[in-house]
């Protein structure tokens, strides 16, 4: 394999998003698709690459967080539907059906002003109508004593709407312990409900969906979904620390290098505010990578990185751009090292997800932490396919 070497950055490997994709595809029935989530610069791996590569294997539906989100698929030369999970002004009417994305309406008020925006704008737009069964966040609520169903037939009339789907959102599909297992079999429920209530006042979706990553693993009988809005597994890390019934390959790893080695007596301080101070001689090794690449500070003397396939463990407090590690145990550690930040090197291997877990938050989060001018190189059948360097695209290439 060839070796990309730089000050810092990410290889994506593109083989494992594809085998992480046919393991998601082998899991849910033949009817239901895959819809690729992508939003957050595809989970810090690259929205171009990341979606273009899903396409050639045949997703054509995607989903991301916003209008700039969806812009960027489209000069990514992304065909396919693209669904905004959240919301848009409705003064992107025109924009939004021009660039044919599909918009997620959540409720009456953003409805009624989308149609407005439509009918003065003369255009048309699709959107999946969004179910709050539960995660309490938007949607039409939907519970034991409130039916939606009523005002979204209403809105599947208004005459700038195509409702083309209808979609909810798990809270907590990720625990199985008994109350949330309860909890996501209720959101389902609620769901087919509000879907029967609609068919009997005679409206009828080409698109539902309702599973995430932690549905997809946990409830991946769902039947008669038409997608599954799969987010971080494409990236092969799983939703929680529950072990998932399929195996996933982790796409990305984050690697820097030795930057300078040096022997430190006992009682040196490494780093500002002289949090870690030596009680023994060291071997230190400094590296290119601190908060600023999205590596969080919160992992000061608590985090550790790979070299030569062992543990070194951060000394100090990190820096903007730069920490310190402890190499004493480590032999022949030279400037221009590779360091694994985050990755398998040897018999061992970082995870966001124990990163995450030191630092009191999500895999998720660190992921999307990863900094713009971190380069994403894409790795395909053993070769570098590409390398995107954020820092030196032309600020305006995505509005072209
Ligand atoms: C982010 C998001 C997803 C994907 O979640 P994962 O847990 O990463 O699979 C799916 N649906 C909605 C509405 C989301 O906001």
């Amino acid at each position: 394999m060839t070796e990309y070497l730089m000050r810092t950055w990410a290889d994506i490997y593109l083989d494992r998003l594809s085998f992480n994709l046919h393991q998601i595809q082998a899991t849910l029935p033949a009817s239901t698709k895959v819809m690729g989530v992508v939003k957050a610069d595809g989970y810090g791996h690259g929205d171009a690459l990341i979606a273009s590569s899903l396409q050639a294997e045949g997703i054509d539906f995607f989903a991301v967080s916003n209008l700039d989100e969806a812009l960027s698929l489209r000069s990514s030369g992304i065909h396919g539907e693209i669904l905004i999970l959240g919301f848009t002004p409705p003064s992107q009417a025109r924009v939004l059906s021009e660039k044919r994305i599909t918009q997620t309406v959540f409720s009456k008020e953003y409805a009624h002003q989308l149609n407005d925006a439509c009918l003065a704008e003369g255009v048309r737009l699709s959107a999946h109508i969004k179910l709050d069964s539960g995660m309490g966040r938007i949607g039409f609520i939907q519970d034991e004593s409130r039916s939606a169903a009523e005002e979204i037939a209403a809105i599947c009339r208004l005459p700038a709407i195509h409702v083309t789907g209808i979609f909810t959102h798990f809270s907590s599909a990720d625990q199985l312990d008994e109350a949330s297992v309860a909890y996501t079999q209720r959101q389902i429920h609620l769901f087919f409900n509000a879907v029967e209530q609609l068919e009997r006042l005679g409206i009828r979706f080409e698109h539902k969906h309702i599973q995430n990553s932690a549905g997809i693993a946990f409830r991946s009988n769902l039947h008669g979904m038409d997608y599954a809005r799969a987010g971080i597994i494409l990236y092969g890390a799983p939703p929680s620390g529950e072990a998932l019934p399929f195996a996933l390959q982790p796409v990305m790893e984050l690697k820097t290098v030795i930057s300078m080695v040096k022997e430190i007596p006992a009682g040196c301080s490494i780093s500002y505010g002289r949090t870690f101070v030596s009680t023994h001689p060291m071997r230190i090794a400094t590296v290119p990578i601190g908060y600023a690449d999205g590596y969080p500070r919160l992992l000061s003397n608590r985090g550790f990185m790979l070299i030569h396939g062992k543990r070194a463990p951060i000394l100090g407090n990190i820096c903007m751009d730069q920490l310190m590690l402890d190499i004493t145990s480590i032999e022949d550690v030279h400037m221009g090292d590779i360091v694994t930040v985050v990755g398998q090197d040897g018999a061992d291997r970082i995870g966001f997800d124990e990163l995450a877990a030191l630092c009191g938050t999500i895999n998720y989060e660190l992921m999307c932490l990863i900094g713009r001018r971190v380069p994403r190189v894409y790795h395909k059948d053993g070769e570098i396919v590409e390398v995107v360097d954020y820092l030196q695209q032309s600020r305006c290439e995505n509005r072209g």
